[in-house]
């Protein structure tokens, strides 16, 4: 009897221990301090987006710990510094099929004079990887596929470099590694950055509200597709945002889910998600040598700002 009651209360202090170890983090979701105005959506320029890409491309190849992408790395620290962003690298290993790699990715807020508090989220993240596909048998720089999202990226911190434009709401982040090591991204080969800046974003203190991903978005022959992973909510939000600047021919729902920098977002951190990324099935560039800077505009580069800033004046007014 006595025995059944101490391996009851060991079972009941078991029980307990277990589940306080498997409550999910459950720490506050940020506040939203302040309006991205519209003015900021027409401030965004294709032509100054474009500049980025070229002088990316400019580098060579960038894959993980190749001299192209540290100097991508300091390219984009230099310009986010100028126009008032403070950055942060967040370094790691990563296991790869073909061996231990490291990755670097870049973290950056709006932050002209303080040095921000990198424990506590804003509530929106914009993001978009950093990395190209390494290939050993042809020169692959990646003009859209990734140059053109990271090319709005830093434009889209131009834009919102100005006090009280609701900038502090938002973290700017350039993936490293999103690209497999292997052919397709399969299991834990690809997505290395997102999947550690996921599960780091899981010891702040504040957590972010939603996520964006942007992603081959520099093509205006191929459609920008809202990929099916992403939140109803903000499904609607970038119709109503598209109409609204007249490019709700070019944006197009895709009911199927895509694999990329979103996922772990959404399984590791549990973030609502908005996946934007240009119908590369369609572009017969992808992953080819001609991924190049002819494939992309200024237009298509404004298009895919203007549209991920009028979703935030939309989130935030
Ligand atoms: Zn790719």
């Amino acid at each position: 009897m006595i025995k059944t009651t101490i391996v009851g209360i060991a079972t009941l202090l078991l029980f307990i221990a277990c589940s306080k170890k498997e409550e999910p983090t459950l720490s506050p979701p940020a506040a939203i301090t302040g309006t991205i105005p519209l003015e900021s959506v027409s401030k965004f320029s294709g032509e100054k987006a474009l500049a980025h890409v070229e002088a990316l491309t400019a580098f060579g190849p960038r894959p993980p710990e190749s001299q192209a992408y540290e100097k991508s790395l300091f390219y984009l620290e230099k310009y986010l510094a100028a126009v008032g962003w403070k950055t942060k690298r967040q370094s790691f290993k990563g296991i790869t099929p073909t061996g231990p790699l490291s990755f670097t990715n870049l973290l950056a807020r709006y932050s002209p004079d303080a040095e921000p508090d990198w424990s506590v989220s804003p509530p929106y993240l914009i993001c978009s990887h950093l990395d190209t596909k390494r290939y050993r048998n042809f020169r692959f720089v990646g003009a859209n596929d990734s140059g053109s999202s990271t090319g709005v990226l830093a434009e889209l911190a131009r834009a919102l470099s100005a006090p009280s434009n609701g900038s502090e709401n938002i973290e700017l982040v350039f993936f490293d590694g999103e690209e497999a090591i292997l052919e397709n991204i399969r299991g834990r080969d690809g997505l290395y950055g997102s999947r550690y800046y996921a599960s780091q974003l899981n010891k702040r203190s504040v957590k972010p509200r939603l996520g964006i991903v942007l992603d081959i978005v520099g093509d205006p022959n191929i459609p920008l597709l809202i990929g099916g992973d992403s939140d109803k909510n903000l499904e609607a939000h970038t119709r109503a945002a598209a109409t609204k600047l007249g490019i709700q021919d070019w944006v197009q729902v895709h009911r199927d889910s895509i694999i990329d920098d979103h996922v772990p977002l959404m399984s590791r951190a549990n973030l609502p998600v908005l996946h934007l990324i240009g119908a590369f099935m369609e572009a017969p560039y992808w992953h080819k040598k001609n991924d190049t800077l002819d494939k992309i505009t200024p237009s298509a580069l404004e298009n895919t700002g203007r549209l991920t800033l009028q979703v935030l004046h939309q989130l935030t007014k």
